[in-house]
This record gives C-alpha cells, structure tokens and sequence, in this order.
C-alpha cells in the first residue's frame, strides 16, 4: 500500500514540475518579448527625435535666409536694449523712433532749452565736420557693384550734378577695374562691401574676413589710387549668420581706422520681388522724408534696371523737398549704424 501511495504521490510531483516548467517558459518567452519591444522602442525614439530636429534645423536655416534677405533690403534692423540684449525690430518701426526723436531734438535746439535728448540708438555722431551745411542730406548709395548698370547710374548723377556712394565687391576684369576708377572721377565716392560678399567665407573667421577686407582694398587702391577706410557689411552690421563675432569685427575695423555705415532707407532692390521703378521711387522718397539724413540703400549690381530708372524721381522729389545730396567718405560726420562702432571697444 506505501508503495502504491509513494507512486501516486512521486507521479502528482512529476506533473507539478511538468506544470511549473512550462509556467518558466511562458514567463520567460513574456520577459524576452518585453525585452525585445524595449530595445525597439530605445532605437526608434532617438531616430524619430533626430528626423524631427533635422526638420526643425532646415527650417530654422530657411528662416535665416529670409531674415537675411529681409535685413540687406532694410525690411528689419537689429537693436540694442540696455540690457545689452538683441534684438530685431522691422524698420518702420526705426524710422518712427528717428522721426520722433528728430522731432525733440528739433524743438529743443528752437527752444534753447536745456533738456537733453537721447541720440537714436543707430545714429552714431562723430565730431568731424566737413561743410557748415546744417539742412536736410540725402546719400544715395549703391551696393554690389560695379556692373553694367554702374554707368547709366554715373549719367543721372552727372546730368543732375549730385554725387552718391558705391559700396563696391571685389571684380577682376578689366572692365571693372575702369569703373572703379570712373565712379571717383566723375565725383563720387567709394565705399567697401568685401570681395567676395559671400557670408558663409567672410565671416567665417576673423583671418578670413581680415583676408577679405584687404583683398579689396588693395584692388581699389590699384585701380583708383584712393586708400579706402569706409566699410558696408554685407547684410549690414547688425548681421547675425556669422560664427565670428561682429563685435571682433567692428574691434578691428576700429583699430585699423576704418568707419562703416548701414541704411535707414531701403528701395528693396534686393528683396528678390519685381518692383517696378515707380514703386520704388515712391517707397524711398516716403522713407526719406522722415529723416534729417536719408542713408539710401541700393544696388548697382546687375539687373538692377529698375533702381536705374527709379533715379530721376527720387532726386528730383528730395531736392523738391529741401535735401543736399551728399556723398559718404571716412569723414561723413553721421554714419547710420546699427551696432554702434563707438560701443565696441
Ligand atoms: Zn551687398
């Protein structure tokens, strides 16, 4: 009987352990898959996250552009809150600033008062006087070139008798090189814009952009015989796409002797949109006439026809309207500046 009931009971024990085991195996197959889903899941998330940050950085890079764009035709300007902190603001809104801060300043030297009137934060005064002219100035300025479009521009200055300003880029054939040298005979100035005007290399170090500004200086110092120490950035100086520091940049300007200049109007000759000479003529002289001293931007660059055209009109209205026309050179006693020379020392 102990027999048979020690059989019965090792039998029951076997199919327990029988039971037990497949329990494991189930167990077992249930952690593999869980392990197995979480391995999945810790490869996906980082590859989906890298997808929708690529997204985000090509979209990111494409809105750089655009402000870019926006910046070198005038549309935006970059600030300086006194917290040291910047900033973008549209021009119009600048211009408004200007206007009124023109406006106290006005009122103030009429009135003889003592109050004192904060000078806008991208006008920078220099205390160098050229002519005892006080009135209205307007600087024609044309950038990118020389081009083909460089000497009808030079026949409208001449036939009204008005100078203007030519930023120019870095060209090597010789028919550049004439034109470097016509602009200063035929009585307007020139101004720097790099050589390469290439973001992406000019400031992408301070060797290149040193490299850079010398490249062109040296190029008008040939052709023109002039020692040119007046600089345009391309973009403007408020520019932000550069790895190095525009302050480094307006350090060595400083130190070198050079001064530059930005805009405060704009004829959106750059903006990429068609804008028939009329419009454009009308957009600069509205701008204009809200400032004591109009820095027009334009681009002598090819197929800038309609900036050409747009000429007669704009010089007819502002000198209609009290304006000088001058031309800009180192000693230019006010240069528009977005970033301030004299804040980066
Ligand atoms: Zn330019």
């Amino acid at each position: 009987m102990d027999t048979l009931e020690e059989q019965k009971s090792s039998l029951a024990g076997k199919q327990l352990t029988r039971h037990e085991a497949l329990d494991r195996r189930k167990r077992i197959n249930r952690y593999k898959k869980i392990l197995i889903w979480t391995c999945v899941i810790a490869i996906l998330i980082p590859i989906v996250m890298c997808v929708f940050l690529l997204m985000k950085i090509h979209r990111l890079e494409k809105d750089i552009d655009n402000l870019l764009t926006m910046k070198e035709s005038g549309q935006i300007v970059a600030q300086t809150d006194s917290a040291g902190g910047r900033y973008l603001v549209l021009a119009k809104d600048v211009d408004e600033n200007e206007r009124t801060t023109e406006n106290i300043t006005e009122k103030t030297t009429e009135g003889s008062t003592e109050e004192v009137t904060e000078i806008p934060s991208e006008v920078v005064t220099q205390p160098v006087t050229k002519d005892e002219y006080t009135g209205k100035r307007a600087y024609l300025t044309f950038d990118d070139g020389p081009s083909e479009n460089t000497i009808p521009i030079l026949d409208t200055l001449n036939r009204y008798n008005v100078p203007a300003t030519f930023f120019v880029i870095g060209k090597m054939d010789e028919q550049s090189k004439k034109l470097y040298k016509e602009i200063v005979d035929r009585g307007s100035t020139i101004g720097l814009h790099s050589f390469s005007h290439q973001y992406g290399s000019l400031y992408a170090s301070m060797e290149n952009f040193s490299a850079d500004l010398a490249k062109i200086h040296d190029l008008v110092k040939e052709t023109t015989g002039k020692d040119i120490k007046l600089f345009r950035f391309p973009g403007g100086s408020a520019t932000t796409t550069n790895t190095v520091d525009i302050r480094e940049i307006i350090k060595y300007l400083n130190a070198n002797g050079y001064r530059y200049v930005d805009w405060n109007v704009s004829s959106e000759d750059a903006t990429g949109r068609n804008i028939s000479a009329d419009e454009m003529a009308r957009m600069v002289i509205s701008q204009s006439l809200s400032c004591n001293s109009a820095y027009i931007l334009m681009h002598d660059a090819k197929g800038k026809e309609s900036t050409v055209q747009s000429l007669p009109a704009i010089i007819e209205e502002l000198q209609a309207n009290g304006y000088k026309f001058c031309a800009i050179d180192e000693t230019t006693d006010k240069l528009v500046q977005q970033v301030k020379a004299s804040e980066v020392q």
